[in-house]
């Protein structure tokens, strides 16, 4: 089939937040050598390249000059390693959950407990996709990628893709510069449940499949975070605040029921959603933008809105949390198209 290009695309069903926004151009290559076509011809037409995924990471501006690129070759193919260790290769237009329920029902242990997270495979090492105690990063071996500039093409080891929480290289040296193509991962075939986080545990049985623990997950995402298909959202808004162990020391001695979790560093992790949730801002809503009433943490958009006036509801969130422990917030969401 060949590559059919779309002049002034409209992307607002195409992100979790539902943000009005227009594509100059887009074009969704099915395979990786289509991909490199397209990406020769953004060079050689000079367009600014734009990678979109699941959409459900990104604050989308109204307009999207160059091109939009939706990767859409989405394979994967299992090779056995040894008895206990199978590595998996997956394309970046594959859907994250999609792969996670296959592997998991296959008897593989290592992204289980990432079960439900939207996005395609690509952009799950952007902000290193964690939930339940896990990281993309604690399987991850390898990521394969072209360079926008010059259409080279690179594996890196996941070692040097400097993962840390909801963060790596490609958020910073490699921000905006490439296309990630394919991840392998190394998953195990020993049974290794990580239960330890929530209630995860109380959700299954003494000695669990992957499949029940993913399973399970998918229950307890349910409860806790809106579906964005009814309720336009991009999961959690803002990342958990890592603090200096003095700050978080005096607001213990003030809230001594606040969660806080320690880091390398003497530093202390808080939940956002908690500090939110104590500006009594749960369920509050301004205009088109709200906080969700089950989870601080999470921002929904009733309808109607855009761009700015999402920023402008999340920046006065943090303001209000800054106000009254001291603590900034970090966007977790990616801004794309948004120039102020
Ligand atoms: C309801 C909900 C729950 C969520 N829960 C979690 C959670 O538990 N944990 C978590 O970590 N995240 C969570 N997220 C955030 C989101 O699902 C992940 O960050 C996911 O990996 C984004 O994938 P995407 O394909 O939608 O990326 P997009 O939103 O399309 O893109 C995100 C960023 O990655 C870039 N990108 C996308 N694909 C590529 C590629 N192939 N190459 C290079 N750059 C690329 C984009 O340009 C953009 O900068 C949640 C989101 C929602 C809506």
């Amino acid at each position: 089939m060949s590559l059919v290009w779309h002049p002034h695309h409209d992307l607002s069903g195409a992100n979790t937040l539902g943000l009005p926004c227009v594509a100059e151009r887009f074009v969704a290559p099915s395979t990786p050598d289509e991909l490199a076509a397209v990406l020769h011809e953004a060079r050689a037409a000079g367009w600014p390249v734009t990678v979109l995924g699941g959409g459900s990471n990104l604050i989308l501006g109204g307009w999207l000059p160059g091109l939009v690129v939706h990767p859409e070759f989405a394979d994967y193919r299992c090779e056995t390693l040894d008895d206990r260790r199978v590595r998996v290769q997956v394309d970046a237009g594959m859907n994250w959950h999609e792969l996670v329920m296959t592997l998991a029902g296959q008897g593989l242990w290592g992204i289980e407990n990432l079960a439900l997270i939207p996005g395609q495979c690509g952009a799950a090492p952007i902000q290193n996709i964690g939930a339940y105690g896990v990281e993309l990063a604690e399987v991850l071996e390898r990521v394969h990628l072209v360079h926008l500039a010059d259409g080279r093409e690179q594996v890196l080891d996941a070692a040097d893709c400097a993962f840390g929480y909801r963060d790596s290289l490609f958020k910073r040296a490699l921000d905006g510069q490439v296309v990630i193509t394919r991840l392998e991962l190394c998953l195990s075939t020993q049974a290794a449940p990580r239960l330890g986080y929530g209630d995860l545990a109380s959700r299954v049985g003494p000695t669990p499949t992957p499949l029940e623990v993913a399973e399970a997950v998918c229950v307890l995402r349910r409860e806790k975070l809106p579906d964005p298909s009814a309720l336009a959202n991009a999961g959690s808004f803002f990342k958990n605040p890592v603090v200096e162990a003095d700050l978080a020391h005096t607001l213990l001695e003030r809230y001594p029921e606040m969660p806080h979790f320690p880091q390398p560093g003497d530093r202390y992790k808080l939940a956002a959603g908690w500090l939110i949730d104590q500006c009594g801002l749960k369920g509050h809503r301004e205009g088109a933008f709200g906080v969700h009433d089950r989870q601080a943490l999470v921002l929904v958009h009733h309808g109607g809105g855009d761009a700015e006036g999402l920023l402008r509801f999340a920046d006065s969130i943090a303001s209000r949390v800054l106000e009254r422990f001291g603590v900034a917030l970090e966007r977790e969401p990616r801004q794309v198209g948004i120039t102020a």
